[in-house]
């Protein structure tokens, strides 16, 4: 199964929730794939130590090698295909190649995660349409629940239905919007809330994921909580 993980907004937590996500799924022993499909801000390779791994995802995407060159093991048990830090790297791939790079390995794994970009260009078009499922990343912030109702719009357009909204970053400012609030706006269940934790940053800073560097703390316990709900819908 194909889950892309999206935003209109960029800093609301897909990048975070593509790497714990898909290392909760393989500790409950999903065969998991993490995929950077922001191919021009990489960013999870930086999380899994992974951003210098040549081959990546960009050498794929030039027909320079084949996709299952570019996948690494990580310790966690999770398979994650980076995407170099390289300007020259995003200059030579050709997006158009990532539906038949992802759909030549999607049945190697139970869940296929995709790390997108923020936005709602022709590349977020490309990245909505490969899913199976995407789940719609919010933090409890106006802007972000507008960005959220195109998401939803262009992945119905798209053709892909949406998984549910992940509700993250809550708990830092008193009088935040609330869960049912939000679920009426955007007409969408939220999942899951993953609370604003500085776990996450102290493990990104020792380039780890929360469910690493702190497995009790409040976001990896959510996380984990996430991973069960999505395998037991899925
Ligand atoms: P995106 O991929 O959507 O741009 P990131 O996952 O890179 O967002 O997150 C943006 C920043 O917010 C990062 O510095 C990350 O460590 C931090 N962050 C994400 N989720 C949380 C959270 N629940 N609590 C604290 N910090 C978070
Ligand atoms: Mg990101």
């Amino acid at each position: 199964m194909i889950i892309t993980v999206a935003s209109g907004k960029g800093g609301v937590g897909k990048t975070t929730t593509s790497a714990n996500l898909g290392v909760a799924l393989s500790k409950i022993g999903k065969k998991t794939l993490i995929v950077d499909g922001d191919i021009s801000m990489a960013n999870l390779g930086l999380i899994f130590n992974l951003e210098k791994k040549k081959p990546s995802l960009h050498d794929v995407l030039s027909g320079e090698c084949d996709v299952r060159e570019a996948i690494y093991k990580h310790k966690t048990g999770a398979h994650i295909l980076p995407t170099s830090l390289s300007i020259e790297g995003y200059k030579k791939s050709d997006l158009d190649l990532f539906p038949e790079v992802i759909s030549d390995i999607a049945d190697d794994y139970d869940y296929v995660i995709i790390d997108a970009p923020a936005g709602l260009n022709r590349d977020m078009a490309i990245h909505l349409a490969i899913a199976d499922k995407v789940l719609v990343i919010l933090t409890p912030e106006l802007f972000s629940i507008a960005d959220g109702i195109k998401i939803k719009q262009s992945s119905e357009m798209a053709g892909t239905s949406i998984l549910g909204a992940v509700l993250n970053k809550t708990g830092r400012d008193f009088g935040e919007m609330g869960v049912d609030e939000i679920e009426m706006i955007v007409n969408e269940k939220v999942i899951s809330t993953i609370p604003e934790d500085e776990n996450i940053r102290n493990a990104t800073l020792k380039r780890m994921t929360v469910i690493e560097y702190s497995p009790k703390s409040p976001s990896s316990k959510a996380y984990m909580e996430l991973a069960l709900k999505i395998v037991g819908s899925y």
